[in-house]
């Protein structure tokens, strides 16, 4: 057992926390009041090869493993959760589903535009009928795919290896409307999630596609400098090889993709919280009432200690269920768990912060009311807190023979 990172590790995080400070923190307030997407922030990280973090040298990425990942998700996030998401949705769930069940040809035409940030990635799951049972089971997905040029037999399971299969598959058309889609606004690629004749496919849809229409940015009450669009399909036209893992594989990929985002969301959780107690903690050194500061009273003693401890947990099982990631272990319940509980973390440490500064906290003229927004999300994007426990359960009631179901 080992707690230490490596010293590759140590040098990357010294890498991070550098961009963070210089290339991040100058504009996140700026942009987060003009609900603003942090393009210059992204062409940066992409030359420091952070857009194609997890990608392999082959494909233009930088070839980091999903714990030192984690740790820029991390750092991202003390300054700018918005930032964190955005890349996490483009590496996590966009293109590192690719580099699992992309064919060859597929990695070669998308990943490096994507690693050089030319490209960004979306990830189209949801839908208006279609939120937690989208994420959870696919049944009720109401976006179709017809196919227009028939399939070639195939032989074998349903689903594809990670090696891919997927430039075989028919052309055909998607009808249907995505929402919440992360980085619509931005996004050059999506990955959209469809009902086929042969289950759920899985699509790569370029964003100028005849067919696909992206709506104007959906106001939220957080991660203002994320674009989170409705996307429209009518009509729109997918070639054979923009099908992704082959017939049926659609729901594996959702599936992988949402593992990987939980532990990222997780990370990017712990950033917040650690940042949040930081600025806190500096307050009530400073801050002075009944002729001391407020440091000394031990109410905000134990909001403080209480929040650090908190951190301190959900350090190790950001960074243990990364390496997991990295070892390709790891199931539902251990990707669950993380997320449950960083989104618990990152909301019940924000709010105990607010609290330790008292109405400065409240005033959007400290950074950290800001956080507090930020992380209201992370209990329902990729998937509600509630149903993280539905999956947490089926592990623990599963000893005695007793069946969750959602
Ligand atoms: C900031 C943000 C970013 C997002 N980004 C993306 C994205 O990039 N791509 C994408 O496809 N989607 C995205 N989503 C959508 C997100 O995945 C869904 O919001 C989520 O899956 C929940 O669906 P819903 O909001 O429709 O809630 P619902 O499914 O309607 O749930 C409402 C409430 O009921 C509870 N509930 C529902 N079913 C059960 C059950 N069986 N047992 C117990 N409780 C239950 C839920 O936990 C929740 O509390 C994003 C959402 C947000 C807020």
């Amino acid at each position: 057992m080992e707690f230490t990172l490596s010293e590759e590790q140590e040098m990357f995080l010294a890498m991070f926390r550098d961009f963070a400070a210089k290339e991040v923190a100058p504009s996140v307030e700026e942009l987060d009041h003009a609900e603003r997407t942090p393009l210059d922030v992204l062409r940066k990280a992409a030359q420091q090869g952070f857009l194609g973090a997890t990608l392999p040298e082959q494909y233009f990425g930088a070839e980091l493993d999903y714990v030192s990942y984690c740790l820029l998700l991390e750092t991202l996030a003390r300054e700018s959760p918005s930032v964190a998401v955005t890349l996490a949705t483009h590496v996590s769930l966009a293109a590192m589903s690719i580099l699992a069940y992309g064919t060859e040809e597929q990695r070669e035409a998308w990943l490096g535009p994507m690693a050089a940030g030319e490209m960004i990635g979306a990830f189209a799951l949801t839908e208006p009928d279609a939120g937690s049972d989208a994420a959870q089971s696919g049944s009720a997905l109401q976006t179709r795919f017809t196919l227009t040029q028939p399939l070639p037999a195939r032989e074998g399971s349903q689903t594809s290896p990670p090696d891919g299969g997927g430039s075989e598959g028919g052309a055909g058309t998607l009808d249907g409307v995505k929402t919440w889609v992360a980085n619509g606004q931005i996004a050059g690629l999506f990955l959209v999630f469809a009902r086929a004749p042969d289950g759920i496919g899985a699509f790569l849809v370029p964003k100028d596609t005849p067919g696909l229409v992206v709506g104007y940015r959906e106001p939220t009450l957080g991660l203002r400098s994320v674009t989170f669009n409705t996307v429209y399909l009518e009509n729109c036209q997918v070639p054979g090889a923009n099908r992704l893992g082959g017939p049926g594989a659609g729901w594996e990929i959702a599936q992988r993709a949402q593992d990987r985002m939980a532990v990222a969301l997780a990370a990017a959780g712990l950033g917040v919280a650690e940042s949040a107690i930081e600025a806190a903690a500096q307050f009530a050194a400073e801050r002075v009432q009944f002729g001391v500061p407020i440091a000394q009273k031990q109410a905000i003693q134990n909001y403080v200690a209480e929040a650090t401890t908190e951190v301190e947990a959900l350090r190790y099982l950001v960074y243990r269920a990364a390496w997991l990631i990295d070892q390709g272990r790891g199931g539902p319940f251990d990707f669950s768990v993380v997320k449950a509980h960083g989104a618990r973390v990152a909301h019940g440490v924000t709010n105990r912060m607010v609290q330790v500064m008292g109405g400065y906290g409240y005033m959007e003229d400290y950074p950290l009311a800001r956080k507090y927004r930020d992380v209201r999300a992370l209990s329902i994007m990729g998937g509600p807190t509630e149903l993280h426990q539905v999956r947490i359960a089926q592990k623990v009631f599963a000893e005695w023979d007793v069946e969750i179901v959602p």
